[in-house]
């Protein structure tokens, strides 16, 4: 167990938990817990009130019909996407949820605001419900699992529940002990309020500046701000959704989380999410060499300067299951079942 108890090597499995459950449990959690639907009919109380930024927000995104568009407001989108993608990818899930790499203080709250300017709330309330995602995949307890409450609640329901608003920071004991960091999970809107500013700035100070780009502050804002969240929050939900529902399985996980090379694509490497749920703890989750990973391969280059550090690769062990696995996927996809599969890929 490491210092704070959160990683635990499980020798019998060769995997190290992220979340402090040994993984011999989960296995046999799986042959001993049916996967039903949940019976609690609160949890699905939509809290009406709270989420009308939200809808708001989507709807906003009707002002590009009046704002117009030009390149620089393209740029601006593809920019603010890929650099909080960033902060949610690396610092929202693979640091602080899993702690997959290391990191000084100070970085990692500027990772923390970059994961925040997304408004997917703050670093700890993202990261306690993903470790209990961690715990509970696809069974009771699992709150953004498709299989306990359909498609559509896994991708944009149970967020907006009274129940799922508040922090257990019992759950992330590790990172509660930062007061910078509590303060930007308890009020969570102070980074997208000083990050709709800075958009807005900046597109102002382009179309000023240099007239010819056609740009202003409002255009820069509806593009860069609302489109690129609404965007980003798709992305991030379908990891939720689609990546519990499509694609493959190359490790026989007690979930049915899926590796997707289009959701690799678009969320940053974090499409191959049936590698992830095997080893969570690895900075990186395409974890052969043609599995494209970009938020792993940023934080490579930041390693370099020595910014982040530990990066947690997966056992030499797991991949060698996993290419027994490919194997026998590819022998299944090709009309066989999945008992005859075992034999090819063993042998
Ligand atoms: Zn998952
Ligand atoms: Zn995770």
């Amino acid at each position: 167990m490491d210092q704070d108890g959160i990683l635990q090597v499980d020798r019998t499995q060769g995997v190290i938990d992220p979340i402090g459950e040994p993984s011999v449990e989960r296995m046999h959690r799986k042959s001993t817990q049916a996967v039903t639907a949940s019976t609690d009919e609160t949890e699905y109380v939509i809290a009406w009130g709270r989420i009308v930024p939200f809808i708001l927000l989507h709807l906003a995104c009707g002002f590009v019909f009046v704002v117009g568009c030009s390149p620089a407001a393209l740029i601006g989108l593809v920019v603010t996407f890929l650099l909080r993608e960033f902060g949610l990818t690396a610092f929202y899930h693979r640091y602080f949820s899993h702690r997959a790499f290391k990191t000084s203080r100070w970085f990692q709250f500027v990772g923390a605001c970059l994961g925040s300017a997304a408004i997917q709330r703050g670093p700890l309330w993202w990261a306690a419900h993903h470790r209990d995602h961690h715990r509970h995949s696809d069974h009771d307890g699992d709150v953004h699992s498709p299989h306990q409450h359909g498609f559509l609640w896994s991708h944009m329901g149970w967020f907006l529940t009274e129940k799922n608003y508040r922090t257990d920071y019992s759950k992330v004991k590790d990172f509660s002990r930062f007061p910078e960091l509590v303060l930007l999970n308890r009020y969570d809107f102070t980074g997208p309020v000083l990050f709709g500013i800075l958009v807005y700035g900046i597109g102002w100070w382009v179309g000023y500046a240099v007239p010819s780009t056609g740009t202003s502050g409002w255009q820069m804002l509806v593009w860069a701000f609302v489109v690129s969240t609404i965007l980003l929050y798709h992305v991030t939900y379908a990891i939720n959704s689609l990546a519990h529902t499509w694609g493959s399985r190359r490790f026989a996980t007690d979930d049915d989380s899926r590796n997707n090379v289009w959701l690799a694509l678009a969320a940053g490497g974090e499409g191959w999410h049936n590698n992830h749920h095997r080893f969570p703890a690895s900075a990186r989750q395409g974890v052969y060499w043609w599995e494209f990973d970009t938020t792993y391969y940023v934080l490579v280059v930041l390693s370099w300067f020595g910014v982040v550090w530990g990066l947690r690769q997966v056992p030499r062990e797991i991949l060698v299951e996993g290419r027994a696995g490919t194997l026998r996927e590819r022998y299944r996809s090709a009309g066989n079942s999945a008992d005859e599969a075992s034999a090819p890929a063993n042998g």
